[in-house]
């Protein structure tokens, strides 16, 4: 199928490379030349597991092109997904101005044929009719330009203009660092739509998927599809990532409790997770939740219900917790090492989870600003950030190329994210490099008893 997808960032672009590489025919769309450059010389922007391949072979067969040219990608597509950012207000609402550019722009390049605009960026409730009428608006500018100078004589019609279009919300549930593992293994896909027909089109386009062909286990039962109205299937993502981020909250709460009674959060998630009815995944204790997703999108569904005269107070208590938990390893550094002025803490990890490049409100960002706001000096190691040198809008840390060197001189160490490899430094090596060895596990990732034998005094949360 001819497929078009507009925003080329971790979703997009992701969802591009993989409906390319299972046969497609894909034009993707950006409108930061800078990006096309890259994305047409075989190279990913964007730091993501698996991509760079899956992206080059698709150049290779001649499967995906990328441009900037938004005309050229709607007269290709039959099915046009839309999958730029919604960051988010200072209100805590989504920024949707990225949606309406792109919808106005689809309606005024509409070419003719049937096509199915298909919203993947995570949108408020209600934008899919928003769209609708968005990419009519476009289509009207377009038939103003066609009325010919002097206007339409009285005994002639406008010319005939077709723009037969349906829009799906068609949710993306992929993570950060496995996205194109996840696009090819979904638990489900979610189609929001009353159109029969962009359904059964968009059935069309990811049979492959759903029937295993590209699954790591392909011996598993169909992927499910949840065909829903458009209201449902955009709360469904949503409300996913709520109830997610609640669930480490939740488990922050109980560590924080854990650390005063003297309990081991490690054990008590055990020992809750092999209930199947709470399962043992997003239990893990740590400093909070950041990312480009999960903090944006509890906000905006928070404000949603605020604007139907709701107040979800669990959902508010869940960005309370987190945004305390941000703070739990400053508390922690203060505990230990008392005066942070004048002090130097190392951040092993910058970005918001592992194998990934992404910085967007990443936890480690509030602790670089609150550690230099206290007049300590920050130093950091992040696997990808360091050797990609995208420094870019850090300020206020020094980016160490190595955990040596990050240990060097070092009064506390903070593990921010749990890369694989911070399990087998040499921290024996790095306790000795160290003013005070000092490490504040954030993520609960060393184990105790080794980090202590290395030297270090080991502080953890909740055990
Ligand atoms: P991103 O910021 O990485 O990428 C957005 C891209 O859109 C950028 O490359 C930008 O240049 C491009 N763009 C903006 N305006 C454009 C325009 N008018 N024309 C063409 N391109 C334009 O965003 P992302 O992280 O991929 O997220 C996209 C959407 O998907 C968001 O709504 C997000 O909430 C949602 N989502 C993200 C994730 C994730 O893990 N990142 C997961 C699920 C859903």
């Amino acid at each position: 199928m001819r497929v078009c997808v507009i925003g080329t960032g971790y979703v997009g672009l992701v969802t591009g490379a993989c409906l390319a590489h299972i046969g497609h025919d894909v034009i993707c769309v950006d409108n930061n030349e800078e990006k096309v450059k890259l994305m047409k010389s075989g190279q990913s922007p964007i730091f993501e597991p698996g991509l760079s391949e899956i992206m080059q072979s698709a150049i290779q067969a001649e499967k995906i092109h990328f441009t900037s040219d938004l005309a050229a990608g709607v007269a290709h597509g039959e099915v046009l997904f839309i999958a730029v950012g919604t960051p988010p207000l200072p209100t805590g609402e989504s920024d949707t101005r990225y949606v309406e550019a792109v919808a106005r722009g689809i309606g005024e390049n509409l070419n003719g044929g049937y096509k199915v605009i298909v919203n993947k960026s995570t949108v408020p409730i209600g934008s899919g009719d928003w769209v609708r009428m968005l990419v009519l608006d476009g289509v009207a500018e377009r038939q103003k330009t066609l009325v010919p100078a002097g206007g339409v004589p009285s005994n002639e019609k406008l010319p005939e203009f077709a723009a037969e279009f349906d829009v799906i919300s068609n949710p993306e549930f992929l993570r950060e660092g496995s996205a194109v593992y996840d696009t090819f293994n979904p638990d489900r896909i979610v189609l929001g739509g009353n159109s029969q027909r962009a359904v059964a089109l968009m059935r069309k386009l990811y049979a492959p998927i759903v029937e295993r062909k590209y699954a790591e286990d392909q011996s598993l039962p169909p992927v499910p599809i949840l065909a829903t109205d458009l209201s449902s299937a955009e709360m469904i993502k949503y409300a996913a990532n709520a109830f997610l981020a609640t669930k480490i909250s939740f488990i922050n709460e109980v560590a924080n409790i854990c650390d005063r009674v003297g309990a081991d959060v490690s054990q008590v998630a055990r020992g809750i997770g092999l209930d199947s009815r709470i399962g043992n995944k997003f239990l893990q204790a740590g400093i909070g939740w950041g990312g480009s997703c999960f903090p944006k999108d509890v906000s905006a569904l928070i404000h949603t219900a605020d604007d139907y005269g709701y107040e979800a107070q669990l959902l508010k208590a869940a960005v309370s917790v987190n945004e305390r938990q941000r703070l739990i390893a400053l508390e922690k550094l203060q505990k230990v090492l008392k005066i942070l002025k004048g002090k130097t803490v190392g951040l092993l990890g910058l970005t918001f989870k592992p194998d990934t490049d992404d910085l967007r409100d990443a936890p480690a960002l509030n602790l670089i600003e609150q550690l230099n706001r206290l007049g300590a000096k920050v130093k950091a190691f992040d696997p990808i950030v360091s050797q990609t040198g995208l420094r870019h809008g850090l300020s206020g840390v020094l980016v160490e190329t190595d955990a040596e060197r990050l240990a060097d001189g070092c009064d506390a160490l903070v593990l921010v994210t749990e890369w694989q490899q911070f399990s087998t430094l040499d921290y024996v090596k790095m306790a000795k490099l160290m003013t005070h060895p000092v490490i504040i596990d954030g993520r609960n990732f060393l184990d105790p008893e080794v980090m202590i034998r290395a030297g270090f005094q080991y502080v953890g949360v909740g055990r």
